[in-house]
């Protein structure tokens, strides 16, 4: 009967993301896989922060047949300490864009770390997983005898290659500079090195963190990187588990229509994509923080028009206006789609047959998992090292800047165009790209089926929480008794 009761009580684990799409959409994924695998969990965000997580958690919340717990989001109060420092409501990364307002969300996020010890002092969960900004939640966690999982951003290889950067401190003045002690010979750009490098008191207080905390989870599965994902556990002491692509967790369009922001009346769209011939149309997005000019995106427009063809452009809503008469004259051939996609349903429909992405890592994986070759174009940090990998190591890119060109020139109108067709287009090289990026593509789609390398970790690392809960339990019986 004891043990019944025991087995009844599901394993407790709170989520806390980084407050940007790019980290809260996949963490929700995260909590999601291990909600069908029977744990009770909690997504931990500010309130404004609200819009991005709700949607998606009340879908899973509904879904057929139900979870067994319910995903619980708990909204911790923005500090009012840092209420003066940005504009209301501006709580997420996505929503600021000035240095100042950067600087001042990075403030606020360490004035959380009172209110969140206080949180998880009083509801004590079994396991946390935390965004690698919050390197706080080691110690915190470390104090209540809580083992803390690091959530990254970026995939297997950028953070081997981050590793590295913070131990060889390869590039000194360098402009350009080969990575040490790897699988490949890669050479990087002064600008390619990730912008928290500049602050050498960050990388160490990340370290230190990660040396405090239980082990790494992973957007990524070991096939997609293996010589990496062998790599990565080298380091002494290390613990990962490579669970992705999450956003494979998915099944539904509606379910995948709801991560992030949500917007509705894509009908159309969809409608519109119907009518185009499979593997037609290219999509076009930098994700949910970069920030062009007036000057890219006049030439981006004009690069699509000269492409010859089909295309979905996103373009964000504070960015500046595509040219005037643009949307008048690619009517019937090209949509720009003003806000927030539905990205993974318009990645996965049969129409489209390229990406052109700014190779944020969740974008990458997502063209991977739908199999869709890419043009690849980043902007910061991780973004390169993404960039290198799609391209040099799995051979499923075309690159929109010619190699060492420095990303703050202006892309031309001929080279968008040029990237776009030699993507779009037919050839033996387009369509080997093509059969690699299908086959990456099949191979993300069973590394998360039953037996698949990403379940196989994933229960692998549930069965250790539950049975690390379960002799804990035992403990805390046993001095009670005594
Ligand atoms: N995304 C989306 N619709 C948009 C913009 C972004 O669904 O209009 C999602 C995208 O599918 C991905 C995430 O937001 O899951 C963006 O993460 P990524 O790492 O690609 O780039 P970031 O936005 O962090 O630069």
């Amino acid at each position: 009967m004891e043990s019944e009761t025991k087995k009844q009580v599901p394993l407790r684990v709170f989520f806390f993301p980084l407050m940007t799409p790019g980290h809260m959409i996949p963490m929700i994924d995260v909590a999601k896989l291990f909600a069908r695998h029977g744990a009770a969990t909690t997504l931990i965000t500010t309130p404004a922060n609200e819009p991005f997580a709700r949607p998606a958690i009340d879908r899973a919340n509904s879904s057929s047949p139900p979870l067994p717990h319910p995903i619980n989001l708990i909204l911790l109060p923005f500090p009012s300490s840092v209420h003066h420092l940005l504009p209301a409501g501006h709580e997420n990364f996505s929503s600021i864009s000035s240095s100042s307002d950067i600087s001042n969300l990075f403030t606020a996020i360490f004035a959380l770390a009172t209110p969140f010890r206080h949180l998880l002092q009083s509801h004590h969960p079994d396991c946390l997983v935390s965004d690698t900004v919050f390197a706080w939640t080691a110690d915190i966690s470390a104090d209540l005898n809580i083992p803390r999982l690091i959530f990254h951003g970026p995939g297997i290889f950028s953070l081997c290659i981050h590793d590295n950067l913070d131990l060889h401190n390869a590039y000194g003045q360098a402009t350009t500079f080969t990575i040490q002690d790897i699988p490949h010979e890669i050479r990087m750009n002064r600008w390619e090195v990730p912008t928290i490098f500049n602050f050498p008191s960050w990388v160490h207080m990340l370290r230190d963190a990660e040396d405090k905390s239980y082990g790494v989870v992973v957007n990524s599965f070991y096939e997609l990187e293996p010589d990496y994902a062998k790599l990565f556990l080298e380091k002494p002491g290390r613990r990962a588990w490579y669970i992705g692509p999450v956003s494979l967790c998915n099944e539904s369009a509606d379910e995948k229509a709801v991560r992030g922001l949500a917007e509705t009346g894509h009908e159309k769209l969809m409608a519109w994509l119907d009518t185009k011939p499979a593997g037609s149309v290219v999509y076009v997005s930098f994700g949910s923080v970069c920030e062009f000019s007036v000057d890219q995106v006049e030439e981006i427009a004009a690069g699509l028009e000269l492409s010859g063809h089909c295309f979905i452009w996103v373009v964000r809503d504070k960015g500046p206006s595509t040219p005037e008469g643009f949307e008048e004259r690619v009517k019937g051939r090209g949509v720009v789609l003003r806000g927030w996609a539905p990205q993974v349903v318009l990645l996965g429909h049969v129409a489209v047959g390229g990406f052109v992405t700014h190779c944020g890592w969740n974008s990458v994986l997502e063209g991977i998992s739908a199999g869709l070759p890419m043009v690849t174009w980043p902007l910061t940090n991780d973004q390169f090292t993404n960039e290198k990998l799609v391209n040099e190591m799995l051979g499923i890119g075309v690159r929109a800047r010619r190699e060492g060109q420095d990303p703050t020139v202006v892309i031309g109108r001929e080279e968008v165009a040029g990237a776009v067709r030699r993507l779009m287009d037919g050839g033996d090289e387009a369509e080997e790209r093509r059969r690699k990026a299908r086959e990456y593509g099949r191979m993300a789609r069973t590394a998360i089926e039953d037996g698949g390398s990403s379940r196989v970790d994933l229960n692998r690392l549930i069965d250790e929480l539950s049975q690390r809960r379960g002799a804990r339990g035992e403990e805390k019986a046993e001095v009670s008794s005594n």
